[in-house]
């Protein structure tokens, strides 16, 4: 079959893996230490989709690395707890708990491939007190250059540009191969390991419509090729979807299109009744949740001493600083005012509760502690005018939830709750892992990895088994 690039795949493979980012290359590589013959199709012309934009934090319990900066105690029970805990048990136990158990021995798997996890990069992501975030040396990029070389060298066969448009079954519903436009390859087990689908408009409309509640402030920050094909591919053979309307939004005033994480901490956040609601350092994992219950808007308040003393404290706050604030209330897209009372009704607040905030704040800023929040940073009174507002909304999509079920061993699942015969998939693509909580840093890239590695072992096996 000549491939869209004109390589002539004149062969089957045992197993195909759709997608070559961090699920995708982990398949490939697990399926071919499996004794799997394996072929990837990347529908981009670059290996790496999302995840090589990606921090590529890895969420892990019972590391070597934690042992080393002296978190001897954790395990995957205390992960499986905790994950399943804020998530009020609306996920997938069998799910959740096969990534807990094996997010330790796979992060592993991914050190002896050469990743490197240094001691001073392990950290309590998200809404964690124990340290389970693992941040490697290179970010995203890295891993998948690892990954990537790994896969070189095993000679896994990989063709770029090669869009899969359909998965080819028989009578019996079960894989056969796949269609790459008027193309056809053959093989024994499909991993589907696409990605998410935040760069298609209409699959946000219909499975993650909350991120659409903010009209034009929405954007999606990953790759181009998170178009929800494998959703699609996946449901079109009957394959069942789970986790409607789950993401991960962050939130921002709109600046500008570029990653913003944490918010300085020199100002306030207020809801439209001009009152505070939630620590302004709340992790990310919550921040945009609590200010959709807040009506899917807030406003950040600062004065003139904190614009002027501005200055980004970390890559993420690169516009919350002097000059660049200064020029949006120049614009009018920041509201200034002289004092408290006209800022509030110019950005439509309750002009005496926004005082009554404010005066609160100040108290406890002179103390030196937040009682009411428990914000954490320095806190910095609001009392120099011109005073400014300026709205932000949970806008920026980070990851998207909804996608195909799967079981513990990557099956993915139809809707008469039975395996698809051949049929497997990982990454962002999986729908039942995760909950209205985004767990933290690492709590994508972690799985994608995870269930890469099992799909691999699980799709190889599978496939080998067929040729006997
Ligand atoms: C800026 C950013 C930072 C992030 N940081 C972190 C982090 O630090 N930790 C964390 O846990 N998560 C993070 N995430 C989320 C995380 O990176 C992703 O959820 C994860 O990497 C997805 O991996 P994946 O292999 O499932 O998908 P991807 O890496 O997106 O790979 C999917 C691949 O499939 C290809 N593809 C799609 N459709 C087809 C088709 N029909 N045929 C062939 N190929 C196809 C795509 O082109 C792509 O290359 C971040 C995301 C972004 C955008």
């Amino acid at each position: 079959m000549p491939s869209p690039q004109g390589v002539v795949l004149d062969r089957d493979y045992d197993v195909l893996v759709i997608g070559s980012g961090a699920a995708g290359l982990s398949a490939a590589i697990s399926a071919a230490d499996s004794g799997a013959t394996v072929l990837i199709c990347e529908s981009e012309q670059v290996v790496g989709g999302s995840s090589r934009l990606s921090g590529g934090h890895f969420y892990a319990a019972g590391t070597s690395v934690q042992e080393k900066v002296g978190t001897y105690d954790d395990t995957p029970d205390d992960m499986y707890e905790h994950y399943m805990t804020l998530n009020q048990w609306m996920v997938d136990p069998r799910v959740v708990r096969k990534y807990c158990d094996l997010s330790g021995p796979t992060f592993e798997w991914l050190m002896n491939l050469g990743v490197e996890f240094l001691p001073e990069g392990v950290y309590p992501s998200g809404v964690s007190s124990i340290p389970r975030g693992h941040q490697p040396t290179g970010g995203g990029q890295e891993v998948i250059n690892i990954l990537e070389g790994h896969r070189s060298h095993k000679g896994i066969d990989i063709v770029l540009d090669a869009r899969v448009t359909e998965l080819i079954v028989d009578s019996e519903n079960r894989i056969q191969g796949v269609s790459i436009g008027k193309d056809k390859a053959f093989c024994g087990a499909v991993v589907i390991a696409t990605g998410g689908f935040g760069a298609n408009e209409k699959l946000l409309q219909s499975h993650y419509p909350k991120s659409q509640v903010v009209g034009d402030w929405s954007w999606y920050i990953g790759a181009k090729g998170a178009r929800g094909d494998g959703l699609l591919l996946g449901e079109a053979v009957g394959g069942s979807i789970d986790g409607r309307d789950r993401g991960l939004l962050l939130v921002t005033p709109g600046f500008s299109q570029d990653l913003e994480v944490l918010f300085p901490s020199w100002l306030i956040l207020v809801n439209k009744e001009g009152r505070r609601f939630a620590s302004e350092s709340s992790p990310y994992t919550v921040l945009g949740g609590l200010i959709e219950s807040q009506g899917g808007s807030a406003y950040a308040i600062f004065d003139e001493t904190a614009r002027i003393n501005a200055k980004p404290n970390s890559s993420s706050q690169a516009y919350w600083v002097s000059d660049v604030l200064e020029k949006k209330a120049e614009e009018g897209f920041i509201k200034r005012a002289n004092n408290i009372e006209t800022l509030a009704k110019d950005i439509g607040l309750e002009p005496k509760a926004l005082r009554g905030t404010i005066e609160n704040y100040n108290k406890d800023a002179d103390l030196g502690r937040d009682s009411h929040f428990f914000k954490e940073g320095a806190l910095t009174k609001i009392t120099t005018p011109p005073f400014y507002g300026v709205e932000v909304k949970p806008a920026i999509i980070c990851w998207t939830g909804a996608g195909l079920r799967i079981d513990e061993k990557a099956n993915v699942i139809d809707k008469a709750e039975k395996p698809i015969p051949g049929l497997f998939a990982a990454g962002e693509t999986v729908g039942n892992l995760h909950g209205d909580r985004y767990v933290g840093g690492g709590g994508s890239f972690g799985p994608a990895i995870v269930f890469g590695k099992i799909a691999g072992e699980q799709a190889a096996s599978f496939a080998t088994s067929r040729n006997d």
